[in-house]
């Protein structure tokens, strides 16, 4: 990328590739203390059923409260957690805290599910059909209100083996989805391979939906999922206008800042009796 441009751009190039990595670094030593200091918070993202009018569920976002550097996002530190492998123990605590969260909407009333996003690696460690038993059982949740939402670079792990532990998951009665659908290469291979609940089309779709070949795609992708059994959740739905071209094509969950930004669980019970009274 550098080549063609004078010497002194070059230097300012990789200039900027050090600051970059300095804070990597910085993030990566910091990453091993932050659950021990209570650095990770939750925030949860409403997702709409049109068709009802009514809530369909929550989706679990972690953020960290970085001492120096503010809020980070999870898009910058879970793929080093990802890398040094902190993501293990990070994923356990955000069920568990997602788990108990859901449990206590339901003693007030809110009867939702929720959703935790669950990184490729968790399969390698052998643990997570357990970890996920052990965990429904100290909170005492009904798996019916967990779902994961897995995404497709697993098809660069042992694929078999993956969906060997779906199925048990599955089994327990926790739901799975597939996230950020029809961003990779080989989101229609796994349509049937996979054992699965949902897809949520990624929002790249929703912002493409006024190009008409874009939205012929969409709809194929909607007829299939729905010829398979499978909800299909819309991710990024920002206007009034994506809602109404998306119930056209028959997809009827929605998830985006139209109807709601991921917020803290303070906000939650607000955020429920303002819809209430809508
Ligand atoms: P994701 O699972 O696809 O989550 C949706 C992301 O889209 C969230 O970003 C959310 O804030 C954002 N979003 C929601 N509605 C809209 C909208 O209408 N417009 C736009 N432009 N964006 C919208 P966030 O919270 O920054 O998370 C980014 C990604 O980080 C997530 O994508 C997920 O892949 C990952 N992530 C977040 N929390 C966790 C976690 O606890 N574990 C793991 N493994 N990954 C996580
Ligand atoms: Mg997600
Ligand atoms: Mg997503
Ligand atoms: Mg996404």
């Amino acid at each position: 990328k550098a080549k063609g441009l004078g010497k002194n751009q070059y230097c300012v190039y990789t200039n900027e590739m050090g600051i970059q990595e300095v804070r990597k670094m910085e993030l990566e030593k910091d990453l091993q203390n932050a659950l021990e200091h209570n650095q990770f918070y939750i925030v949860y993202q409403p997702k709409w059923n049109v068709k009802t009018n009514k809530l369909f569920g929550f989706e679990a976002l972690i953020r960290w409260n970085h001492p120096r550097l503010g809020v980070v996002s999870p898009g910058e530190f879970i793929p080093i957690a990802e890398e040094t492998g902190q993501i293990i123990p990070i994923t356990r605590w955000i069920i568990e805290e997602a788990c108990m969260q859901c449990k206590s909407w339901q003693s007030q009333g809110l009867v939702q599910p929720v959703s935790v996003n669950l990184s490729v690696r968790l399969f390698e460690t052998d643990q997570l059909t357990e970890l996920i038993g052990n965990l429904l059982e100290k909170v005492d949740l009904d798996p019916h209100f967990l779902e994961l939402e897995i995404t497709e670079s697993m098809v660069f792990y042992d694929i078999n083996d993956i969906i060997r532990q779906l199925e048990i998951i599955r089994d327990m009665g926790v739901k799975v989805s597939m996230d950020d659908f029809g961003t990779g290469y080989s989101s229609i291979g796994l349509l049937d391979k996979i054992p699965m609940d949902a897809i949520k089309l990624d929002r790249l779709f929703t912002f493409d939906l006024d190009n008409p070949s874009k939205r012929a795609i969409i709809q194929a992708i909607i007829l299939m999922a729905e010829n398979l059994h499978l909800e299909v959740i819309a991710e990024g739905v920002e206007q009034q206008e994506h809602i109404d071209l998306l119930t056209q094509l028959g997809c009827y969950v929605m998830q985006g800042f139209f109807y709601g930004r991921p917020m803290e669980n303070k906000e939650i019970s607000k955020y429920v009796k303002r819809d209430v009274t809508v």
